[in-house]
This record gives structure tokens, C-alpha cells and sequence, in this order.
């Protein structure tokens, strides 16, 4: 084909692909994996060799907000190039690196005005832990360095950051640093005992936080993490006022609230940040990543509340420096892409067209549970999961391989009728770029409603 713009056929990059990209979150050596390729994006829509387009459900992952190819991005990013492709961000400032970390200061809610800039959301996530220690050696508490993390949580796949990450069946091959973390049980409301009810779930929640603190002593712990709502667990929503109150509790027992958006920042809940304004707390800590430049390059940041900054001098003086950083850090062509595709969220009011598409794909979401084989739905925002459960009544262990089947089934049918969807294992998640329209939304869930149907005369 003349007009394919790479001269190898998808059959040669399939099998290139195969041999030798070694894909992450995968089996090594994946000789017969055959991915779908994907040549272009244009809006919410990837495009495969065939020039079959498909709706991306996922999002990428969950960091398309403002779309595929766009041109104005495209320029920025060139003519950043151009200009200055590189500077050391130890020696140097510029431009756009000191203009995205002002404009990130003005959009962070309290007093989180210092932004170290990172690479991606697990480096941004790995230097907000290496901070919390640093922190606690300056002030003199060495033995405060314990974090609390949650069971379904996902930070990244650096050492530090995957040590906070308990998505069981990941990392049984990997080592993480044990010793220093403590997994507080799964937040799920739909897991709730029957006849609980979501609030006194919620209390025994809040009392699983004050557990752990009575059990290791405030003196040992650092720094609690937290997604606002756990994405790649499961799209798993907290019950109401649990952020606000464990937020209160790490205040009163000096233990550092991280909140880690990296999926939830820039748009995805329909706000630049969702701690404060979706969630009513301020915390000492947030990293973001993903939406940050909507993909078009990796770029994290990690927004560090003042007070914290204050102290650290007070406690260091001259030599409160914190060794941690990257050759990229504040790299000027991501940073322009980042301003860049900030500009356009707020240009195209795409904050407030999430908050008026949320009720409708919400509602969309919530009918899939007319399906017998549909366990759960959940989400907020403009990001979904649905969970199947094919086989009631099994054990976890028994379960896995059908609601593996159940994953694949749905993806493979929504492929073949346009849509692509994130299987994890019985659940299938949804966060599509921010520009959706209310049209296209009931073309997704449309595909999907058929999916599953067709997934469930097949299984049950
Ligand atoms: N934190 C959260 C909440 C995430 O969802 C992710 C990625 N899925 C990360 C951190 C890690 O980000 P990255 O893959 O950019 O390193």
C-alpha cells in the first residue's frame, strides 16, 4: 500500500513485535502475541493498519484527556524542540518548565506551591516516598519511615513505588521492600457484608486506619498513600467521607497524606485536581502524571505542600538537599506539551463538559447490571468499570480462569464492533478522552451492552 507510511507490513512489525519488545505488565517472550497495531489517532479514535477505527474506551491509559492528533500539540512540541530540545534541570531554569510549575502551584489546592517534576506517575510516586523519609531523617525521626498503603492499590512499577502497590497476582516474582509497608484491607463497598450498611462500612474502614497506627505507633510511620478513587483496581469509588476523615487522622497522628492522582488529576472527575474539590481535603503530597500532557509525551510532578518545604529548612538549613532527581526532570519539550495541553482543557471547557457528560455516562454504566452476569458497576467522573461475575460461588482461586474468559470474551466482541476495552481479568474499565461527546458515549456502551449479552449466552 502506497500510502502506509512505514515501509515494513504489519505482519513484519507484528512479528518484530514479538520478538523483541518486551512489553510491560507481560509473559517474556511472547512469540504468538500478535497485537493489534495501532498506526494513528484522530479524537477518540485509534486506527489500525486496515484503517478500521476503533473507539479507545480506555484512554490510552486513562491519560488521553485531550485526544489524538491534534496539530497545536504537535507544533509545541516542535518548535520547543527547535528552540531548546534540552537543558540540565539541576543547573538551569527556563521557560516552560518555570511557567507549568507556576500554573500547576495555582491549580493545587492548600499550600502545595513546589512542584519537583518526574518522569512519569511511578517516579513521581517514588520521590513523594523518598521525600517522606528524607523529611522525617531531617527532623531527626529516623525511625519514622513505615507507609501505609491500600490492598487494590496501584502506584507504579519502580522498587518504591510497587512496594506501595498491592494489586494481588502482581509482582509474586518481584521483590518489594516488605518490611517497610502495611496494606490496609480493600476499601470496596461492594464487598461489604450483606445488610451493612455503606456508612458503618465506612466506619470499620476509618477503624482499619486506626488499627494499623495503634499497632506500629505513629513514631514509625511516614506517610499514608491513596488514590482518590483506585484506578487500575478496579475503578474502586471510597464511601463517602472516608477520604475527609482519614485525612484528619494522619493530621492528628503527623503521618503524611499522599494522594496520589496520576489517574485522577486533569479533567478525569471533572477538575483539575479531584483531593479538594471532588473530595473535600487538602493533603501534604499529590502526584500527576497521565492527563498532565494527555500522552502526547511522559512527563510527572510531585506538588509538595510549603509548610513541609518550611520545615525542611528549619530542620536542614544549608543542608537540606534532597538527592533525588532525573536528567529529565522539567524536560522544556514535555513541559511545553504539558502547557500546551493544559491550555486546551481550559480553552474547550473540557472540566465542565465532564461534570455535564457524567450523570449520562454514569447512567449508561449503571444499566449494564440488567445483565445477570453483571456483578457490579461502578465509577465517578468519566471513568467506569463493569465487573462480570460468570460463576457465582466459587473460590477466589477457582474463579480466576473463568473470569479471566469472561475479560477476554467481552474485549475480543467489543473489537470485532469497534470499541476497545481494558480487560482486568472479570472487569472491564473505561476512561475514554475527555472530548467524548454524549453521542459517542452511547455508541460505547451500546457496543458494550451487545458484548455482554453475547458473552453471557455463551457462559451462564
Ligand atoms: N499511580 C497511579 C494511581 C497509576 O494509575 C499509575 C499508572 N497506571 C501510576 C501511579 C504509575 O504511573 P506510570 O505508569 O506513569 O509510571
Amino acid at each position: 500500500n502506497p500510502e502506509t507510511p512505514t515501509a515494513i507490513s504489519p505482519e513484519t512489525v507484528q512479528k518484530w513485535d514479538n520478538r523483541h519488545f518486551f512489553h510491560p505488565w507481560d509473559t517474556v517472550g511472547g512469540e504468538d502475541a500478535d497485537r493489534m497495531i495501532a498506526v494513528e489517532g484522530e479524537g477518540i479514535y485509534l486506527i489500525d493498519p486496515d484503517g478500521r477505527r476503533f473507539i479507545d474506551g480506555p484512554g490510552g491509559m486513562w491519560n488521553v484527556q485531550i485526544g489524538y492528533g491534534r496539530t497545536e500539540m504537535a507544533e509545541a512540541i516542535g518548535s520547543q524542540a527547535m528552540k531548546l530540545a534540552y537543558h540540565s534541570p539541576w543547573a538551569f531554569a527556563s521557560e516552560p518548565s518555570a511557567l507549568l510549575a507556576r500554573r500547576l502551584a495555582a491549580m493545587a489546592p492548600g499550600d502545595l506551591k513546589t512542584v519537583f517534576f518526574a518522569t512519569g506517575g511511578s517516579s513521581a510516586v517514588d520521590t513523594a516516598l523518598r521525600f517522606a523519609q528524607f523529611y522525617n531523617n531531617l527532623r531527626g525521626l529516623p525511625e519514622k519511615k513505615r507507609f501505609l498503603a491500600r490492598e487494590k492499590g496501584y502506584h507504579g512499577s519502580t522498587y518504591l513505588a510497587a512496594s506501595v502497590t498491592a494489586k494481588e497476582r502482581d509482582g509474586n516474582l518481584l521483590d518489594t521492600e516488605k518490611r517497610l509497608v502495611h496494606f490496609l484491607p480493600n476499601i470496596n463497598p461492594y464487598l461489604r457484608p450483606e445488610g451493612m450498611s455503606v456508612e458503618d462500612w465506612c466506619d470499620a474502614k476509618v477503624a482499619d486506619l486506626e488499627a494499623a497506627i495503634s499497632v506500629y505507633g505513629a513514631d514509625t510511620i511516614a506517610a499514608y498513600i491513596s488514590e482518590p478513587i483506585m484506578a487500575s483496581g478496579g475503578v474502586i469509588v471510597p464511601p463517602p467521607d472516608y477520604h475527609r476523615r482519614t485525612r484528619e487522622i494522619c493530621r492528628e497522628n503527623d503521618i503524611l497524606y499522599i494522594s496520589d492522582e496520576v489517574v485522577t488529576a486533569f479533567g478525569r472527575l471533572g477538575h483539575w485536581f479531584a483531593s479538594e474539590e471532588v473530595f473535600g481535603i487538602v493533603p501534604d503530597i499529590i502526584t500527576c502524571a497521565k492527563g498532565l500532557t494527555s500522552g502526547y509525551l511522559p512527563l510527572g510532578a510531585t506538588l509538595i505542600s510549603d509548610r513541609l518545604m518550611a520545615e525542611i529548612c528549619d530542620a536542614g538549613g544549608e543542608d537540606a538537599v534532597f538527592k533525588n532527581g532525573y536528567t529529565y526532570s522539567g524536560h522544556p519539550v514535555c513541559c511545553a506539551a504539558a502547557l500546551k495541553n493544559i491550555e486546551i482543557i481550559e480553552r474547550e471547557g473540557l472540566l465542565e463538559h465532564v461534570r455535564e457528560l457524567t450523570p449520562h455516562f454514569q447512567a449508561r454504566l449503571n444499566e449494564l447490571r440488567r445483565h445477570p452476569i453483571v456483578g457490579d458497576t461502578r465509577g465517578m467522573g468519566l471513568v467506569g468499570c463493569v465487573e462480570g461475575h460468570p460463576a457465582p460461588g466459587m473460590s477466589e482461586r477457582e474463579r480466576l480462569a473463568i473470569d479471566q474468559e469472561f475479560g477476554n470474551r467481552v474485549d475480543a466482541k467489543c473489537e470485532a464492533m469497534g470499541l476497545i476495552v481494558r480487560p482486568l481479568i472479570n472487569m472491564c474499565v473505561f476512561s475514554p478522552p475527555l472530548i467524548i461527546t454524549r453521542p459517542q458515549i452511547d455508541r460505547m456502551f451500546d457496543i458494550l451492552d451487545k458484548a455482554i449479552g453475547q458473552v453471557e449466552a455463551e457462559m451462564m
